[in-house]
């Protein structure tokens, strides 16, 4: 019954489905029943005239009625009813069916009046209100929790108002039996987690009678959609580790320990130790490793990685470093180079500005295995790109990465090398089990000692003059800066525009010879970019005027100021990952956030959370909070985006156990051999073959 076409529900037919289908993907009679409300009202709460203050909210008021006049003339002709309590007197205007409203009402008997107050003319009105009368019927049928529901335009043209759509919901709930439900969780399952059946759940979020009715309602469906996705994502984690069998790296051998005892140029955070554990467990385990890194900017995880590498190298395996930028690409290479010189390792690099020449003696030595360790950027993952023996591949910055790509890495080899994918962007624990909820994580957690935390300042525009005063200080003082401009795709004419404005500005500001500036953007070729890096790096010039292009990754130690102009137009990780490039030597450092003079509240509110917190999970929560999960990078591909009921900023407890629950039926019954697991079995198949778009077929 619920696959029927939703044309055939009553009330609904051809056109009224065709929309519903347009604006809502709703498509059987099961879709309309996932249109879950996105609240309630309390139909038994009335308020005088006198309350009706403003527009925000559906209220409900109860009078007579005055009397009542149809106005103007053609288009414009409407029946105004002008409705009295004993507070005051409001008007009801209705431009359609206006005759039949005019023989129904009358005057005498009382109404009740339900509906969002409109501005009309300047004065608050009600347009097309619900009005009844009242008896003693009215009154008893009301609920607490009267479902609100989302519609559109187009809908309500076709009566489908979120009240038209209750009414439809309804009806089709009245005549739902237990069997038309199918159940999709098994008894176990409900009994342990104390979940109400799915027929009861769907019954109560739309006409939930009490609170705790709404509350269980709501639990059981989120519940049910957690615990889907992380079911799938568990199984592959699962089918993986049970069938792909991965290289052993038996020994700590003689690189590793050469290097940890001799050259390695500080101690170990205890974090990056218990990371560096975390992996050589699962790379002497003959499993698969899939291991995700994720570490705060400047938690070192470059050592990390290159100390893994050593790992794969001192077992007879090629290891490799993959960035998502050139920049970033070379200054790994750089780093590795020289704190491998004294093994006696020879660093390899490969990135879009290889020469061709070059190029081709990197893949000749990369088939023949005497290339160890190889640094680069895409051009790792072109398919002319073969390895020897490649044993452990390194994806640093993950966040760049799509899952296509991370496959196709790891499918290089005969057999999948192990993966080790770090990521910077720390992102809340509930988005990280749901997006990377097949990998197994690390996290590091504790900076470098000695770091002073960096102190972020909030600039008004008309404020300038006082951060070139203190750029100037710092100068002085032999510091380096970096001047950053937003830099978004779309008005990227007009954005180059403010930069190159921008950089004039600080020109005049920093007049050379006295001081020399930097200046680096997408419009450069790498080697401008490159030229312009260096003189940086060396500390030739004193200002670095950028765009996002030095966001990942570039270690400059002395740098100790990052000024973001136009901050409130960047999210707040990006202006975390900007703050993070300073703060990287023993000096303090700062953060200037340059702002316009009025910004709005979530700007303001990114502004606060820069200036009170360094630390990046608790500014990834108010990330997830401010945008919601679909604007956050990655989570389109994943199943977060299929979430109707479940919000990941809220539902954490609750991800929490339905992770478990997972866990659980596949440790004990990975196949879904047993009778009771059987219905997982199903559900998985057909959420497998619900998965296309319908919105892009209608
Ligand atoms: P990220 O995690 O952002 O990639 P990096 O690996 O670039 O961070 O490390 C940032 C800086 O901290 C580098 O200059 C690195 O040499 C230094 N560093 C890393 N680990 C330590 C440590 N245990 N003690 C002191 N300095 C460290
Ligand atoms: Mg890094």
């Amino acid at each position: 019954m619920l696959d029927t076409p939703i044309e055939y529900l009553k009330g609904i037919g051809p056109q009224r489905a065709e929309v519903l289908k347009k604006e809502l993907n709703i498509f059987t009679y099961y879709d309309l029943l996932q249109h879950y409300p996105f609240r309630y009202v309390d139909r038994t709460k009335f308020i005088t005239i006198k309350e009706v203050v403003d527009d925000s909210q559906l209220v409900q008021i109860r009078g007579v009625v005055d009397r009542m006049e149809v106005v103007g003339l053609k288009q414009a002709k409407r029946l105004i009813v002008f409705f009295r309590d004993n507070t005051g007197l409001i008007e009801l205007v209705f431009f359609k069916g206006y005759n039949w409203m005019a023989q129904k009402l009358q005057v005498g008997p009382e109404y009740v009046v339900f509906g969002k107050p409109t501005f009309f003319k300047g004065k608050l009105s009600f347009a097309h209100p619900d009005i009844d009368l009242i008896n003693g019927n009215f009154l008893n049928q009301q609920s607490a929790f009267q479902a609100v529901y989302n519609s559109s335009e187009k809908l309500k043209i076709k009566g489908l108002d979120s009240e038209g759509i209750r009414k439809t919901i309804n009806s089709l709930l009245l005549n739902l039996k237990t069997e038309h439900i199918e159940e999709t969780l098994s008894n176990d399952l409900m009994t342990d987690f104390k979940l109400i059946d799915k027929f009861s759940a769907l019954k109560q979020i739309h006409v939930p009678t009490n609170l705790n009715e709404l509350t269980q309602a709501q639990k059981r469906l989120k519940f049910e959609e957690l615990f889907y996705i992380q079911l799938k994502l568990l199984k592959l984690n699962k089918v993986r580790s049970v069938t792909i069998k991965g290289f052993v790296f038996s020994k700590v051998g003689q690189l590793f320990n050469d290097f940890f005892n001799n050259y390695l140029p500080f101690n170990l955070t205890t974090a990056q130790k218990r990371v560096l554990k975390e992996i050589r467990l699962d790379v002497g385990s003959g499993k698969q490793m899939n291991r995700l890194v994720q570490g705060d900017v400047g938690s070192g995880k470059t050592m990390v990685a290159l100390m893994s590498m050593l790992l794969a190298i001192d077992n007879g395996f090629q290891a490799c470093l993959m960035a998502p930028t050139e920049i970033l690409a070379q200054q790994h290479a750089t780093t590795f180079k020289e704190l491998l010189m004294p093994l006696n390792l020879e660093v390899y690099a490969l990135t879009g500005s290889t020469k061709t020449k070059e190029r081709k003696l990197i893949h000749e030595k990369l088939i023949s295995g005497e290339i160890k360790i190889l640094i680069g950027t895409h051009a790792l993952i072109e398919d002319v790109v073969r390895f020897n023996n490649l044993g452990l591949v390194v994806i640093d910055e993950q966040h760049r990465f799509g899952v296509a790509q991370r496959a196709k890495l790891r499918s290089k080899n005969k057999f999948p090398p192990h993966m080790l994918i770090m990521t910077a962007t720390p992102i809340p624990r509930t988005l990280a089990m749901t997006l990377y909820g097949d990998l197994d994580t690390s996290i590091i957690d504790e900076l470098p000692p000695g770091r002073k935390p960096i102190r972020t300042l909030h600039f008004m525009e008309n404020h300038r003059l006082r951060v070139y005063g203190f750029m100037k200080e710092q100068i002085a003082l032999g510091r380096q800066i970096y001047v950053v401009y937003p830099l978004i795709k779309e008005s990227e004419k007009m954005d180059y525009q403010n930069l190159q404005q921008g950089f004039d500005n600080v020109l005049n500001e920093f007049p050379p010879p006295k001081y020399q500036i930097s200046i680096v953007h997408g419009k450069l070729t790498n080697e401008q970019k490159e030229v312009e890096m260096k003189r940086f790096v060396k500390g030739e010039t004193q200002i670095m005027v950028a765009t996002t292009v030095i966001e990942v990754g570039v270690n400059v130690p002395n740098a100790s100021v990052m000024v973001i102009e136009s901050a409130e137009r960047f999210g707040l990780s990006q202006l975390h990952q900007l703050r993070g490039r300073v703060g990287r030597g023993g000096d303090q450092s700062y953060c200037l956030l340059v702002t316009g003079y009025k910004i709005g509240a979530d700007s303001r509110l990114r502004m606060e959370t820069m200036v009170r917190s360094n630390d990046g999970f608790e500014i990834s929560e108010v990330d997830l909070k401010l945008r919601g999960p679909g604007d956050i990078e990655g989570t389109q591909q994943s199943g977060v985006m299929d979430l109707k009921l479940a919000n990941l900023a809220q539902d954490g407890q609750l991800l929490q156990l339905a992770r478990q629950a997972a866990q659980n039926i596949l440790d004990e019954d990975m196949n879904f051999d047993l009778q009771k697991n059987k219905v997982y079995e199903r559900q998985l198949v057909l959420k497998q073959m619900n998965r296309p778009n319908w919105s892009k077929i209608g």
